[in-house]
């Protein structure tokens, strides 16, 4: 996001939400755990195979937004429950969750 220069305008309102979302995560929070990111500034994790939804930083999983980027309720909740499958994979070794 950038700033147009000169585009303010004001509106008259009793009550404001502001629905604000869909840029990348907070960046610094990535950066300060050193993992890779992907050219839209998501975390890099691969969602197929061994250490699914594992970042550069093995003991960092990611999921969801974080690291699809901006969608969907449904893909957030597949991708919870998989990467949940992962890290039970990466601390005993095997899963009985669901994939
Ligand atoms: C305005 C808007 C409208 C949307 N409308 C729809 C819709 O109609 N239908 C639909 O399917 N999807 C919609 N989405 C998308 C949907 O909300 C997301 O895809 C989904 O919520 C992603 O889930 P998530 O668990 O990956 O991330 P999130 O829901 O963003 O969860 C991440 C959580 O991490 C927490 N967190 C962040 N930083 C830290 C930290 N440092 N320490 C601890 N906790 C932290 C946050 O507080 C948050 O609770 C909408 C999104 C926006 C922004």
């Amino acid at each position: 996001m950038s700033e147009v220069p000169d585009s303010e305008f004001e509106l008259k309102a009793d009550l404001v939400f502001l629905a604000m979302g869909f840029v990348s995560p907070v960046q610094q929070v990535l950066d300060a755990f050193g993992v890779q990111k992907d050219p839209r500034g998501n975390v890099r994790a691969a969602t197929e195979g061994e250490g699914a939804y594992q970042t550069s930083n093995p003991k960092l999983f990611a999921a969801g937004d974080m690291r699809r980027g901006q969608s969907l309720v449904v893909w957030a909740i597949r991708e919870g429950r998989q990467c949940a499958r992962s890290v039970d994979e990466f601390l005993m070794g095997s899963s009985v969750l669901p994939r």
